[in-house]
């Protein structure tokens, strides 16, 4: 195994930090991509469970919920995977112990984990390839975010689409609406007082435009975090990575900034309400 030495160079990274945390038994190196900044944080002990995740710095400056929809369409095709169902192919094939994506407040998460070598770097190039060369056409946003839709010629009008519906159900749970509308009065004018997720009031006005400036905005690999753990060899996961990706950007992008807002110097009073049952008894209720 390679005895990898602070200062030096690794397929396009420098070694930061190494260190051994007993606790985890664990090796533990802190990398930064020598062009692009990306840092790369490995994990390396005996653990079979191979694990990588892709991050990006997601900052919503609103609350269509764009970083929410781009998470579930880079999953729907990439220019090297073409099809339409990645999670679903992948799946196919059985070899995975955890897949799937997250979207959080500020930051969206690309992780997966495998037992088997083999696969563990297919779909560690299919992860790479989704989040950085992915097609993103007009269908899929349409799809994932929100589309009109007509059940017959003279139904009524209805706006569709897979996170909006998903966003629905989520803001039916009045506790998700009412701790949005707390961030929103607790931390004004912040990256946190905007539903990363989507508020479906708002999904609509996001235009298929400001998604794919999005992508291109965030889905820098200078805006990014490489994760690595396990027993797979680091060398390797690190030349994958840059082989076959990082070698390919001329420069570094710029990385987002999580926006602080306003201070708050004292109580903040939001009356807020929300939705019930048309039939619901609000005796003794708040
Ligand atoms: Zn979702």
């Amino acid at each position: 195994m390679t005895d990898f030495t602070p200062g030096s160079t690794y397929h396009g990274f420098i070694l930061r930090r190494k260190e051994h945390v007993a606790d985890i038994n664990s090796e533990v190196y802190l990398f930064e991509h020598e062009v692009l900044g990306t840092p790369a944080l490995a994990i390396k002990n005996a653990d079979p469970n191979k694990t990588f995740c892709f991050t990006f710095q997601t900052v919503p400056e609103d609350s269509t919920g764009v970083a929410h929809i781009l998470e579930h369409s880079v999953l729907m095709g990439s220019k090297k995977y073409p099809i339409h169902d990645v999670f679903g192919e992948i799946n196919k094939g059985g070899l995975t112990t955890f897949l799937n994506a997250m979207t959080g407040s500020d930051t969206t998460w690309y992780p997966f984990a495998s037992r088997n070598t083999t696969e563990y770097f297919n779909i560690m190039d299919v992860y790479c390839d989704v989040v950085l060369n992915p097609l993103l056409p007009r269908s899929t946003f349409e799809q994932e975010g929100w589309h009109y839709h007509k059940e017959s010629e003279d139904a009524p009008l209805q706006l569709q689409g897979v996170v909006l519906n998903e966003m629905k159900g989520a803001f039916s749970d009045p506790i998700r609406s009412i701790f949005h509308h707390i961030f929103g009065g607790l931390m004004p004018g912040s990256t946190y007082a905007h539903e990363s997720g989507g508020d479906p009031s708002v999904i609509p006005d996001l235009s298929y435009e400001q998604f794919v400036e999005f992508h291109r905005k965030h889905y820098h690999p200078s805006n990014g975090i490489l994760f690595f753990y396990g027993d797979a060899d680091l060398e390797q996961e690190l030349a994958a990575v840059q082989d076959n990706f990082l070698a390919d950007y001329d420069g570094p992008g710029t990385k987002a900034e999580v926006v602080q807002g306003d201070d708050i110097s004292e109580p903040v009073f939001i009356e807020d309400s929300y939705a019930v049952q048309p039939d619901s008894d609000l005796s003794g209720k708040t």
